[in-house]
């Protein structure tokens, strides 16, 4: 068996090929990749992307991916965010199997290489002020300044780190300094702090401990503990590269992860930082992390999308060394994409206005069949009541259509989908001259929806109106106005919330979706596709939010740009 199974719309990057690279020349018999995130917020596309990356790695090459929760900064992490973080991870479709791990779990271990550190004489407690520290660091033209607690004896800085972890120095008092090079051009390697005092409760741990490791030092440890092979990170970690290097060199560890960095993601209309994805959240500018708005997981999820759009976009955009940002129109090409193969069709008519048809029997009721989708007979049928008083979308009839419009209008027939030809005879118009119904007549032999060598322009949509639901519908659309709503230095990004990114309606149903189940995704035709709140919907009240419209504005740029 071969360890690399291939794929049609795989795109060859460059981890995929050092990766097999490795493989080849046996530097590694297997892989292991992790994913780690801080529980410090819910996550959001761009972490899909790094799900995706390592867990498809190790999928591809038969290897393994950790799920490791990085919760070294106690303050900011908790419970929830845990959660949330494995039930999205399952979501998208990975399995860590038993490999579910915490950088807490390390924390003995990671005390102990830090004594080790020091009884090495490559590191030191320092009891210079943060403000201090910052000020000897020098800047990228300048070389930083010696502490003056650089070359304490060993047994000095020693015995303090143990009594910093027995509780006897207050917060900030003193922390632990790798001992590697003040003038270093790298100036993370001028050094970096990697314990400090902080006395907070941990959601794990409690409060065992009142130091706590810095990322550099815990995530390397952390990757060189687990046995991971490639640690794929982002680009920002570019210059953290020698210092990871550097502990794992120094210290007796029992595997040598490489350190691989690549491209974030960004979107268009979107944005991506957690302080500012908490922002909305804590402002109230979103009803919270999984509003359906948000460029969460858990938001996405809501939304409609579907785990299998999220990752082939992610496989689609491709892994680069270079940052840019990718036009969300391709995300919603992937999601259109896969709801149109996957969604059964239906009908709902969300701005109604009543149609009577006077030649119909005041009390029959026909049950027409209805296929679920028109390539895909095995998503069923369904039948649709069909009476004498009906609903049509409001801007399918014109009164006076200019010479473009060919829906209903006076005198004109039009196909209503598996149902009938129609022919609008009446126009019946309240006091203040709005219109409250149409009066229209059928074709009897038009069963079905065709007539005899007949034609008509256009095809509407209805719903029997003594059997349609009435429904809350969510009209969802982008959370943003502007592309690049991080890119104004001058005005927030609030400045460019779209005020319409939410219009709720109640609309009027087909009776099939009463029974739809939260979360159940369909498309309305002609309309856009539409899922079941996964929180609100009931067959009592349905709640239904639009996923997104039919049209595809990306399909229309690549194709113009030949893509
Ligand atoms: P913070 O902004 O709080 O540092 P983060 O977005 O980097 O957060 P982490 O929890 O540290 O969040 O991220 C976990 C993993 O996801 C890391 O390996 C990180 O590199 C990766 N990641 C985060 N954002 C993106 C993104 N936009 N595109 C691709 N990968 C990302
Ligand atoms: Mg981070």
């Amino acid at each position: 068996m071969s360890h690399h199974e291939s794929h049609d719309t795989e795109v060859s990057h460059f981890i995929r090929d050092i990766i097999k690279e490795d493989l080849a020349t046996g530097k590694h018999k297997s892989i292991a990749t992790r994913f780690p995130p801080e529980p410090n917020g819910y996550l959001h596309i761009g972490h899909a992307k790094s799900i995706c990356l390592n867990f498809g790695m190790a999928k591809e090459f038969s290897g393994t991916c950790n799920l490791r929760l990085d919760d070294t900064n106690p303050t900011k992490e908790n419970t929830e965010y845990v959660e949330s973080i494995k039930g999205d991870v399952r979501w998208l479709g990975f399995d860590w199997g038993d490999r579910l791990f915490f950088a807490s779990d390390y924390f003995e271990k990671l005390y102990n290489y830090a004594e080790e550190l020091i009884r090495m004489d490559k590191a030191y407690v320092c009891e210079l002020s943060a403000e201090e520290i910052r000020a000897f660091r020098g800047t990228l033209t300048e070389p930083g300044k010696e502490s003056p607690y650089r070359n304490r004896p060993t047994e000095e800085s020693l015995d303090l780190f143990r009594r910093m972890r027995a509780g006897e120095f207050e917060d900030g008092k003193m922390v632990v300094r790798a001992k590697i090079d003040m003038s270093s051009p790298n100036i993370t390697l001028r050094d970096p702090t990697i314990y400090r005092i902080r006395r907070a409760h941990h959601h794990r741990t409690g409060d065992t401990w009142c130091i706590y490791p810095m990322y550099d030092f815990a995530h390397c440890l952390s990757d060189a503990l687990e046995g991971i092979t490639h640690s794929l990170c982002t680009l920002e970690f570019e210059n953290n590269r020698p210092l990871y290097e550097w502990f794992i060199n120094q210290l007796d560890v029992p595997s040598h992860p490489r350190q691989i960095e690549f491209a974030r993601l960004e979107l268009t209309y979107t944005v991506m930082s957690k302080r500012k994805l908490l922002r909305l959240v804590e402002d109230g500018l979103v009803s919270g992390w999984d509003d359906p708005r948000m460029p969460t997981i858990a938001g996405m999820r809501r939304r409609g999308f579907t785990p299998a759009a999220l990752r082939n976009f992610s496989e689609r955009i491709g892994v680069a060394k270079r940052n840019s940002t990718v036009d969300v129109a391709m995300l919603e090409h992937a999601l259109r994409e896969d709801l149109n193969a996957t969604t059964r069709r239906v009908m709902g008519v969300l701005d109604p206005i009543k149609v009577v048809i006077e030649n119909y029997p005041e009390d029959a009721v026909e049950e027409l069949d209805a296929p679920f989708h028109p390539e895909d007979e095995s998503m069923g049928s369904r039948t649709l009541p069909f009476s004498r008083e009906l609903y049509i979308e409001r801007d399918d009839f014109m009164e006076n259509p200019p010479k473009k419009f060919f829906r209903l209008s006076p005198g004109r027939e039009v196909r209503l989908r598996y149902a009938y030809y129609i022919t609008c005879k009446e126009v019946v118009k309240d006091e203040a001259g709005n219109i409250v119904e149409l009066i229209c007549t059928y074709d009897p032999e038009s069963r079905g929806g065709t007539a005899d060598g007949r034609k008509v322009k256009a095809t509407l949509h209805w719903v029997s109106a003594k059997h349609a639901i009435r429904a809350e519908v969510r009209l969802y659309d982008r959370l943003f106005t502007t592309p690049a709503p991080e890119g104004d230095k001058e005005k927030d990004f609030t400045t460019f919330l779209n005020p319409d990114s939410l219009n709720v309606i109640e609309a009027y149903l087909e009776p099939s979706l009463a029974s739809a189940a939260p979360e159940d995704r369909v498309q309305f035709e002609r309309i856009g596709y539409f899922v079941a709140d996964k929180i609100d919907m009931t067959s009592e009240k349905p709640v239904f939010n639009r996923i997104i419209g039919l049209r595809d504005t990306w399909a229309r740029i690549s194709s113009k740009e030949g893509a």
